[in-house]
């Protein structure tokens, strides 16, 4: 089965086959900038399940803290992040939860994880019975 995700302005359109390998949310401060909130939600799912579908996403890249290049697919008219990829996922590719057609799909994708948890916003709470990490 298919899961679809788009942008705002619905250009970008992408799509991953089956279930995401996990979920985690992740409190960096790129996550904070490129989320425009307090943290990231994200589906890693396997790259060879994954398409894009429409539209031609803009990419920027940086040196991630753990010194390996992410790199970050957007849509250039809206702006929304799709999907992030680079060395440190393999060929996974961590989708943004919340690009997902199916708004009622996150109900049943709980994240396991929670990545750079020193970071988290103090008024943010833990999230119950997840592993809680301090780096990627
Ligand atoms: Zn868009
Ligand atoms: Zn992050």
């Amino acid at each position: 089965m298919a899961s679809t995700g788009s942008c705002f302005c619905s250009k970008v359109r992408i799509s991953f086959e089956g279930e995401p390998i996990r979920q985690a949310t992740c409190h960096c401060y790129d996550c904070r900038k490129i989320s425009g909130s307090t943290y990231s939600t994200n589906l890693i799912v396997p790259g060879a399940g994954f398409k894009l579908l429409s539209g031609e996403p803009k990419a920027i890249s940086k040196t991630a803290d753990s010194g390996n290049t992410v790199t970050s697919h957007f849509c250039g008219d809206c702006g929304t992040t799709l999907w992030r990829d680079g060395p440190s996922f393999g060929e996974n590719k961590v989708v943004k939860a919340g690009t997902l057609d199916d708004v009622k799909a996150l109900d049943g994708l709980k994240p396991g994880f929670e990545l750079f948890s020193d970071l988290r916003v103090g008024w943010v709470a833990e999230l119950p019975d997840t592993v809680q990490k301090t780096a990627m």
